[in-house]
C-alpha cells in the first residue's frame, strides 16, 4: 500500500466529492484527467490548465519514445514534462485494444508504431516501466478486449487481468507510487462481479472500470457502472477509464465515480466543436464569420479572454496551427468548470438538480 489517502467530504445519494492525496499533492474528486499521451497534451501546453490536478500519460508511448530509462535519468516524469501535480500512468492495456496486437497468457505482442518491429509488453515490463517513469499512480497491466467480444473471450480477459494483476503487484517496487486495479468483464454482470472480487481480494489503492466507452450505448454503460460501482469498496477511489464527454461524466458521477480520463475534449476542439454550457457550437459555421463575441461570455479561459469567434473561425479556416491550441484550451477549461460545479453541487446537496442540465438527449 502506498501513501495515497482518499477522503470523502460530502455525499448526495451515490455521488460523492472528496480529495485524493498522494505525495503531498491533492486531486479534487470527482476529477478529470486530460491525456498527455507522450508527456504533453496534443495542441496545449499544460501550463494553461490552472485547475487541473492530474494528468494521464501513456506507458506504451513513453516506453517506445523517449524510453523509460531516459525519463528516469532526467529525474522522472514530473521533472521531464515540468508538471509538479499528480500524474497517473496507464499500463499499456488500452493500446492492446486500440492497436493491432496478439494476446497470449504472458502478455501482449505489439507492433512498434515507429519502426514496425514487434515487442512484447508483459505485466512485469509494464510495472517496471511505470516505476521508472515515476508517476504518482500506476495501473495494473490489464487485458482489454472489445465490448462485443464473446463471453468466452470476456472470461479469458478477467482471468488474465487477475493473473497479470498479481504479477504486477509482485514486481511493484516504487513506494511513492499508488497502484490501481482494473475490473473487466464487458457488459456481463456476473463477470464484472467476479472481476471485482478478484481485484478487491488483491487489494489496491483504487479501482478502475476498464473496457468501457468503446462502443456500448449510454444506457448499457450506465447500467454496468451502476452495478459494478456498488460492489467496489466505497472508501477507495473509483475510476472509469476512457470517458470524458460532459454528459457521460455527469451521468457516472451520479453512480459514485471519482475519476475519469479521455482525449475527447481535446479531440472535439480539433474538429472545431466547442463546449458552451451543456451543448456545443461548431466554430466553422458561417454564422460566426462576423461574430465579435468570445466563445462564451462567462468562460474564464485564455481564449475567451482574448479572442472573438470571428477570429477563431478565421484561424481554423486558414489551418493556422494556433487554432488547435486556442480551441483545446477552451474545451479543457470548460471540462474543469463542469467538474468544479459538480463538486460544488454535491457539497451543497444540489447535484440532483445540477445533473438535469446534462441529461442525454
Ligand atoms: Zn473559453
Amino acid at each position: 500500500m502506498s501513501n495515497l489517502n482518499f477522503k470523502i467530504l460530502a455525499k448526495e445519494d451515490k455521488s460523492r466529492t472528496g480529495e485524493i492525496t498522494i505525495n503531498n499533492k491533492t486531486i479534487k474528486t470527482p476529477g478529470f484527467m486530460p491525456v498527455a499521451t507522450r508527456g504533453a497534451i496534443k495542441s496545449t501546453p499544460h501550463t494553461f490548465l490552472d485547475n487541473t490536478d492530474v494528468l494521464l500519460a501513456n506507458t506504451y508511448h513513453l516506453y517506445l519514445r523517449p524510453g523509460v530509462d531516459v525519463i528516469n535519468e532526467l529525474g522522472g516524469i514530473h521533472k521531464f514534462m515540468s508538471w509538479d501535480k499528480v500524474i497517473l500512468t496507464d499500463s499499456g492495456g488500452f493500446q492492446a485494444w486500440s492497436l493491432p496486437t496478439k494476446i497470449d497468457n504472458e502478455g501482449v505482442v505489439f507492433k512498434n508504431i515507429y519502426d514496425g518491429s514487434s515487442f512484447k509488453m508483459t505485466p512485469e515490463i509494464s510495472i517496471k516501466s511505470q516505476n521508472k517513469i515515476g508517476s504518482d499512480i500506476a495501473m495494473i497491466f490489464d487485458c482489454l478486449i472489445d465490448i462485443k467480444d464473446s463471453k468466452e473471450k470476456q472470461i479469458n480477459s478477467i482471468n488474465l487481468t487477475r493473473d497479470w494483476g498479481s504479477i504486477t503487484k509482485s514486481f511493484h517496487k516504487n513506494k511513492d507510487q499508488a497502484l490501481f486495479g482494473i475490473v473487466q468483464g464487458g457488459l456481463h454482470k456476473d463477470l464484472r462481479e467476479l472481476s471485482t472480487k478478484y481485484m478487491v481480494d488483491q487489494e489496491y489503492d483504487g479501482y478502475a472500470l476498464g473496457g468501457l466507452a468503446i462502443g456500448e450505448t449510454n444506457i448499457e454503460r450506465k447500467n454496468i457502472v451502476k452495478f459494478t460501482s456498488e460492489l467496489l469498496p466505497d472508501e477507495k477511489p473509483k475510476y472509469v477509464m476512457g470517458l470524458g464527454d460532459m454528459h457521460g461524466l455527469v451521468d457516472l458521477i451520479e453512480e459514485g465515480i471519482d475519476l475519469f480520463d479521455c482525449v475527447w475534449p481535446a479531440r472535439l476542439a480539433r474538429h472545431g466543436k466547442l463546449i458552451v454550457g451543456n451543448t456545443y457550437i461548431n466554430i466553422k459555421n458561417k454564422q460566426y464569420e462576423n461574430d465579435p463575441e468570445p466563445i462564451s461570455n462567462v468562460c474564464t479561459c485564455f481564449t475567451c479572454q482574448n479572442y472573438s469567434k470571428a477570429f477563431l473561425r478565421h484561424l481554423i479556416h486558414n489551418e493556422n496551427t494556433t487554432a488547435w491550441l486556442y480551441l483545446t484550451i477552451h474545451n479543457l477549461i470548460q471540462t474543469e468548470i463542469i467538474l468544479d460545479e459538480a463538486r460544488k453541487s454535491i457539497l451543497e446537496s444540489t447535484f440532483s438538480t445540477f445533473r438535469k442540465q446534462f441529461e442525454y438527449e
